[in-house]
C-alpha cells in the first residue's frame, strides 16, 4: 500500500466512501504524496509525454496563433499571457520565441502561469527567466487585463464525478475498502444536472461531470466578454459528449489499476468538451476542431519541412515521427481536441 492510499483507508474507515473527484484530488495534489507535489512526471524517464515535449513545432504555431488573434484585436498594449499547467515551460518557451517575431507581442504580455506543482514551478521559471513569470494561485486570480490563455491537457487532470445510470436514476461511483484494500462502490446520487442524459444513457452506463473544470471556463468567458479582446485555447483528449468510463492511471508510459498506486500514478478522465463550451458564459465558443486539423491550417506541414531540411540520419526519423503522432487521426489528431474561446464581438481566431 502506499502512504496516499494508507492515508485515504483511515480516511474512508472514519468517514465512509468518497468520490471519483475526491480521490482524484488527493492522488495528484495531496499536499504530501501527491503525484504532482511530489514530481515531475514528464518525458521518457517520467509517466507520460505531451505535445509540446514531442516537438518544438507544437509550441511554435500556438505561439504564432496567439500573435495573430492579438494582432487581429487591434494589438492591446498590455495584456495577461496566461498558461494553466504550463509543464515544464516547454509550449510557452516554444511559443514566445515564435511569437517574438511579431513586433510587440513580447513587451505587450505580462505573464502569469496557474501552477500546482512546486517542481515544475521550479522548471518554469528555469525555462521562462528571460519573460519574467509570475505565478498565479487560480484563473480567478489572475491579474487585470485582456486575457490571452492556453492549457494543453490541464482539464484532464481536474477532478471529475462518475455516475452510474441505474433503473432508478443515478448512483455516484465512488471508493471504499473492501478486506482493507480500496475498491470501487456506489451510493445513491441526486444528480438533476444529469436530467438530459437519461434520453440517450442505458442503465449501467457511466458518465463523468467536472465542475471544477466548468467553473474555470465561465471564469475565462466572463473576463474575455469582459475586455472584448483575448481568447482562450484548450487542448486535451476527449469528446464532444462524456460517455463511459475515462478515468485512466498511467504509470512509466503504461496503463495501471486507478486504485493500484495512489499518488504515484498520474490520473486523468477525457475532457468533456460540450461541457466546457456550454460554461463559456456571455463568450463565443470556435467549433470544436481535432488536433491534427487545427496544426495543419495552422501550417505544420510547411514548418516540418522547413525544419526537416537541416535535419539528418536518426534526428530526422524522429521529427517525422513527431510530426505524424501530433497529426495523424490513429495518434494524437483525432483524439486530441481544440476548444477556443472569444468575445462574441470578434472573429472565429484561426485554425477553427
Ligand atoms: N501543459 C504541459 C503539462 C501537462 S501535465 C504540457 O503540455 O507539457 C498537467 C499540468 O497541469 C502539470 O503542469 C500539472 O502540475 C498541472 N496541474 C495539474 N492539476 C493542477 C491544478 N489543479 N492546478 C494547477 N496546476 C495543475
Amino acid at each position: 500500500m502506499t502512504p496516499l492510499a494508507a492515508k485515504l483507508a483511515a480516511r474512508i474507515e472514519a468517514d465512509g466512501p468518497i468520490g471519483v473527484d475526491a480521490f482524484m484530488q488527493a492522488c495528484l495534489t495531496d499536499p504530501e504524496h501527491g503525484y504532482y507535489t511530489t514530481r515531475d512526471p514528464l518525458g521518457a524517464a517520467g509517466d507520460f509525454i505531451t505535445a509540446p515535449e514531442i516537438s518544438q513545432m507544437f509550441g511554435e504555431l500556438i505561439g504564432l496563433w496567439l500573435a495573430q488573434v492579438w494582432t487581429d484585436h487591434g494589438a492591446p498594449g498590455a495584456f495577461v499571457l496566461a498558461e494553466l499547467g504550463p509543464g515544464r515551460g516547454t509550449l510557452m518557451a516554444d511559443a514566445l520565441r515564435a511569437a517574438s517575431r511579431v513586433p510587440g507581442f513580447a513587451e505587450a504580455a505580462q505573464l502569469v502561469l496557474v501552477e500546482a506543482s512546486p517542481q515544475l514551478r521550479q522548471a518554469q521559471a528555469e525555462r521562462l527567466e528571460a519573460y519574467t513569470p509570475q505565478w498565479a494561485p487560480s484563473v480567478d486570480a489572475l491579474p487585470e487585463g485582456p486575457l490571452f490563455l492556453v492549457a494543453n491537457e490541464f482539464f484532464d487532470a481536474l477532478p471529475i464525478r462518475q455516475f452510474i445510470r441505474t433503473e432508478a436514476g443515478w448512483a455516484e461511483r465512488c471508493i471504499g475498502l473492501q478486506d482493507g484494500a480500496l475498491s470501487f462502490t456506489t451510493r445513491p446520487a441526486v444528480a438533476p444536472e444529469l436530467a438530459f442524459r437519461e434520453a440517450d444513457t442505458a442503465p449501467g452506463e457511466i458518465v463523468e461531470t467536472c465542475a471544477p473544470a466548468t467553473a474555470i471556463v465561465n471564469q475565462i468567458g466572463q473576463r474575455l466578454a469582459h475586455h472584448r479582446a483575448g481568447a482562450a485555447l484548450v487542448i486535451d483528449y476527449g469528446a464532444p459528449l462524456s460517455r463511459g468510463d475515462t478515468l485512466q492511471a498511467l504509470k512509466a508510459h503504461q496503463p495501471i489499476s486507478a486504485l493500484a498506486t495512489p499518488g504515484e500514478a498520474d490520473l486523468t478522465a477525457h475532457v468533456d468538451f460540450g461541457a466546457l463550451a456550454a460554461a463559456r458564459g456571455p463568450a463565443e465558443a470556435a467549433p470544436l476542431t481535432p488536433q491534427g486539423v487545427f496544426l495543419e491550417r495552422l501550417g505544420i506541414t510547411q514548418r516540418a519541412q522547413s525544419l526537416a531540411a537541416r535535419l539528418t540520419g536518426e534526428a530526422l526519423t524522429s521529427h517525422i515521427a513527431a510530426h505524424r503522432r501530433l497529426t495523424h487521426p490513429d495518434e494524437m489528431g483525432r483524439l486530441f481536441k481544440c476548444l477556443a474561446l472569444h468575445p462574441t464581438s470578434t472573429a472565429t481566431p484561426p485554425g477553427f
